[in-house]
């Protein structure tokens, strides 16, 4: 499986960190290393002094599909979830102004972070979905899919012109504002319309 993450998706976490607005949907991918296996402590990186959360929805893909209609694209995927994009943002503000690719802030082993999926089809708001995470206990992120500047359809027929799609890839569709740092000892909870999904601690 392939993990795709969207860059840049919400208008509020654009201005935060002072990036441009996209015109079309940006994407980077994650390796499956990335993800961290349930109930694990994610490892801080060694490589980094500042790490941040990036809290954001997660797409499954479904079926096989290549150059997906706009009108097709909610057939590629059922299942969601939430996740965490975890990001060197030191390493990351090098790789931009030298600009080199950003896998060494983006991709690395435990990056990725996902809940269990759940079907959408079951969500009581699948039109508007809310998402969060608590720090420590306090909210620091929450989010609601209506506030993506692309949404689902649009991302999944966008990626699908460049990358073929598969039966239990991931898309991370990006972030609302609130992103910040982790330390060592910080506990995180992960929240999909309220519903608790996972939980992990900073090691
Ligand atoms: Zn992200």
């Amino acid at each position: 499986m392939k993990i795709i993450c969207i860059g840049r998706n919400y208008l509020a976490h654009v201005k935060e960190l002072d990036n441009a607005l996209p015109t079309e949907p940006m994407f980077f991918m994650k390796p499956d290393t990335a993800l961290l296996p349930a109930g694990a402590p994610f490892p801080y990186p060694d490589f980094s002094k500042k790490v941040h959360y990036e809290t954001e929805l997660v797409l499954r893909i479904c079926k096989t599909g290549k150059s997906i209609d706009m009108e097709a694209a909610s057939e590629y995927y059922d299942a969601i979830t939430v996740g965490i994009d975890f990001t060197a943002r030191d390493l990351q503000s090098e790789c931009k102004a030298k600009g080199h690719p950003w896998e060494i802030a983006k991709s690395f082993d435990y990056s990725a972070p996902t809940g269990e999926f759940k079907a959408i089809c079951t969500l009581k708001h699948p039109e508007d979905i809310s998402f969060g995470m608590k720090l420590n206990g306090s909210w620091v992120q929450q989010g609601h899919s209506r506030d993506m500047i692309f949404d689902f359809n649009t991302i999944v027929s966008y990626v699908s012109r460049f990358i073929t799609l598969n039966p239990g890839d991931y898309i991370f569709t990006g972030t609302p504002k609130g992103v910040g740092e982790v330390h060592v000892g910080d506990k995180l909870q992960l929240f999909l319309e309220d519903e608790p999904m996972f939980e992990f601690e900073i090691k």
